[in-house]
Formats: structure tokens, C-alpha cells, sequence
């Protein structure tokens, strides 16, 4: 059975929340926008005439903005043809600071994500970690932290961090290994020349930003040498595995490493 006509352009629109990632120039006057949507994952979408001075989207469509929005799919892109503000994460993009984690956070989730796969626990943990990370003082690296475990979790990319990734050992555990993807016993980082020392507290630190949600980081007690190691054996990770170079971390990791302040939300 054919459907109407009618039927037919209406599934060729749909709606759904998402926020922008990054956007680049495409034409004389328009931009491809990528967002990470609720309902429809990753998209990249072709917003029209956006960069003349009376285009009806304004300066809504940038990064950090959190937007209800409607698309209509095209045979390769779609177009956004309505974007609402639902909220604009501006005290992020408000501090040089604080917008270099947000920019990593986006990133992040840039990679990780694939178009036409869709997981709506993505698209809330990014808008809760924005408004989280809009709010800190102190907590930047912490907030930053426990939305990278969360998002390899997520994303299947998570180290092993339960015992030892060579023999299942649950004690002993004094080493990370890059190549196998997790945290080993002294015996078995013995024979793994891509192992380095962790400490017992970061693998407790990562065990518990796994577990904890952004409601309560305010109670996690951290130090700044743990909250350094789990940040740089979390980068690396992600650098190994993903065999990408994230920019904005190697910029906030020497920032981080001048800083002596405790983490707190
Ligand atoms: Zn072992």
C-alpha cells in the first residue's frame, strides 16, 4: 500500500532537542551545523541563510546553545528549518577558562559519536555537565572528568577498571596499561612495556565518577594529584584508542598543571 502524499512529507520532518557542537561556513551565506540531538544522535544539518545579517536563526545556532528544533531530511543533509533557545550555556562561554572545558566536552562527544546512531543519554549528560561546568568554581577538572568516564562508558570506550585486565586479579593493582585498555596487577605490568603506575585512589576516583551522578559531585572528595592522574591516564587512553589528538585537553593539561587548588563543586 502507498502512503498519501501528505503522509509522506511529514515524515520527512522531524523534531527533536540537540545541542550545537560546531558549525562551519558552507556558500556564500550558509553554515553546516553539528549538533547532538535527543532522538536522533549526531546530526549535521545545512542551516540556510544563516550568516546574513536578518537570517530568521540570529546567532542561536552556536556552540553551547541548547535549542528545540525542527528538521526536514533531504536527500544527503537536512535542514534545520526552526530552532527555539531552550537555554545558552553562557556561563561557559562567559570565561576564557571555563569555555576551554566546555570546548573539550564538545569535542569529545564529536568524536565519539556516530551519525544515524542515536542515544538520548548523551545528548542530557552534555547538557547537565555544560550547566554544571556553567556554575563551578573550583570543579572544572572534576566536572570534566566524570563526563569523559562517563561518555567512554557510554560510547563502549570505557577502560577496564573492575581488576586486573591480564589475569582478573581484584588485588594488587598498581598499573595501567594502554595498549590492553586497563588497569593490571604488578605481575602482569611486569610483561607490558605500555604500562604505567596508578595509584589505588585514582582507580577509587574513577570507580566512583562512574557511579556518581553530577547532582552529587559536590561530595566527592579528591585531591588535585589524583584528579591529575586520572586525567592524564584518561587522555591518553582516549588518544591510544581513538587514535585521535584531542586539542583543547593537551592546552587545558598545562594549564591545570600550574594550578594548586583543591577540586570542589
Ligand atoms: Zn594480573
Amino acid at each position: 500500500m502507498t502512503r498519501p502524499e501528505s503522509e509522506k512529507r511529514d515524515l520527512r520532518n522531524f523534531k527533536t532537542r540537540g545541542i550545537v557542537l560546531k558549525t562551519f561556513k558552507l556558500g556564500e551565506a550558509d553554515k553546516i551545523i553539528t549538533l547532538i540531538t535527543e532522538a536522533e544522535g549526531k546530526i549535521a544539518a545545512v542551516a540556510k541563510g544563516i550568516r546574513r545579517t536578518k537570517s530568521r536563526f540570529g546567532a542561536r545556532l552556536e556552540p553551547f546553545t541548547n535549542l528545540n528544533l525542527i528538521f526536514y531530511k533531504g536527500r544527503n543533509l537536512s535542514t534545520i528549518t526552526s530552532a527555539d533557545i531552550i537555554k545558552v550555556y553562557d556561563g561557559v562561554t562567559g570565561e576564557l577558562d571555563r569555555i576551554d572545558y566546555g570546548y573539550a566536552m564538545l569535542e569529545l562527544v564529536d568524536k565519539l559519536s556516530v551519525e544515524g546512531q542515536s542515544d538520548p543519554r548523551i545528548y542530557n549528560m552534555l547538557a547537565k555537565s555544560l550547566d554544571l561546568l556553567s556554575r563551578t568554581d573550583n570543579g572544572k577538572r572534576l566536572v570534566l572528568s566524570t563526563f569523559d568516564i562517563k561518555l567512554l562508558a557510554f560510547s563502549g570506550f570505557l577502560p577496564n577498571i573492575n581488576e586486573c585486565t591480564g589475569c582478573s586479579s581484584k588485588t594488587g593493582l598498581t598499573d595501567f596499561s594502554f595498549t590492553q585498555g586497563g588497569i593490571l596487577c604488578k605481575r602482569c605490568a611486569d610483561s607490558d612495556p605500555s604500562s604505567v603506575n596508578i595509584n589505588g585512589d585514582t582507580i577509587e576516583l574513577m570507580r566512583s565518577l562512574l557511579l556518581t551522578p553530577f547532582k552529587g559531585l559536590k561530595d566527592v572528595k579528591t585531591d588535585t594529584a589524583t584528579l591529575g592522574e586520572l586525567n592524564n591516564i584518561i587522555d591518553k587512553h582516549i588518544s591510544y584508542h581513538l587514535s585521535i589528538r584531542l586539542r583543547v585537553r593537551d592546552f587545558i593539561d598545562r594549564q591545570a598543571s600550574k594550578e594548586s587548588s583543591k577540586q570542589r563543586i
